[in-house]
């Protein structure tokens, strides 16, 4: 976590773009293997890792997304490839492959993604007599990062290895735009985790950004007491939503269109932070 926000950080403080601040922050948790995204990431149930990233900016609402990729090492990258180079909005499998390529992005052997420990927990959920002990939720998780610069721009991305023993060619809520993620520089930036099947039902990130550009609609309540921000009572309504709606867990990290941060999970854990304005580092493991 401290490393995302150290490596993002450096480049806003220096004046850099808030793309670059989240394309750094997510590269960082992306190659930490204790985490859901690029290297160490879940097994499909082909004992197969297939990756999805996406990376939206909220002054011109283009997004760049990547799905079911196998030879990335950071989707991340590619995702703001696709947001900057190409004209479409998400490109899947081998063809998001061959994109990267033909940018001159190295591909991968597939193996390079696969750690010990995930290997393990994949064989051990293959057998029977082990499957339970596998079942058991892990702490690796979904990673993302939203970034506001001096110049208002605001942009957000997420980046996720899936859910575990997923079907071949599943695709959940991260990389889905509005899902996992959304970002408007009108409303805020949004990133979300948690199980991909119930999120995008309510499609949990619009739906947030859709709160903060009008909190009229937040039960009364909700805004005279309790939550200390608009920003965090519209993280809260978002989870209560997606018990209600998606019969489903999850979590998200906002900011709102002035930078003002909130972050809430429904999942046993998520682990966020976030810098100030001024360099204060908050870290909630
Ligand atoms: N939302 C991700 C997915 O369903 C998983 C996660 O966030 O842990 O693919």
């Amino acid at each position: 976590m401290r490393a995302g926000l150290e490596a993002g950080w450096k480049l806003l403080s220096q004046g850099h773009a808030a793309i670059d601040a989240v394309e750094t922050a997510i590269v960082a948790l992306e190659e930490d293997p204790a985490l859901d995204a690029g290297v160490g990431s879940h097994l499909n149930r082909d004992g197969r890792v297939q990756l999805d990233a996406i990376l939206m900016d909220g002054m011109t609402l283009k997004a760049g997304a990547v799905a079911a990729l196998e030879r990335i090492r950071n989707p991340i990258r590619l995702a703001r490839l696709v947001l900057e180079k190409s004209e479409h909005m998400m490109l899947v499998g081998a063809g998001a492959e061959q994109f990267a390529a033909e940018h001159g992005f190295r591909l991968c052997d597939p193996e390079e993604l696969i750690t010990d420990s995930a290997r393990e927990e994949w064989r051990k959920s293959r057998d029977k007599r082990t499957a339970k002990e596998a079942t058991v939720p892990q702490s690796r998780g979904t990673v993302g990062a939203v970034a506001i610069d001096t110049h208002g721009n605001l942009v957000a991305g997420t980046s996720t290895g899936g859910t575990r023993g997923k079907c071949p060619g599943r695709v959940g809520d991260s990389p889905l735009i509005g899902c996992g993620c959304y970002a408007d520089a009108e409303a805020g930036g949004i990133s979300c985790t948690g199980y991909g099947e119930g999120i995008m039902k309510i499609v949990m990130a619009k739906l947030a950004a859709d709160l903060l550009r009008d909190p009229r609609v937040l039960p009364p309540h909700r805004r005279k007491r309790g939550p200390a921000t608009i920003a965090q009572a519209v993280a809260d309504a978002c989870l209560r939503i997606l018990e209600r709606r998606g019969h489903a867990t999850g979590g998200l990290i906002l900011l709102d269109r002035k930078g003002r941060p909130a972050a809430a999970y429904s999942t046993p854990r998520m682990a966020y932070g976030y810098v100030d304005a001024d360099g204060g580092f908050t870290i909630v493991p």
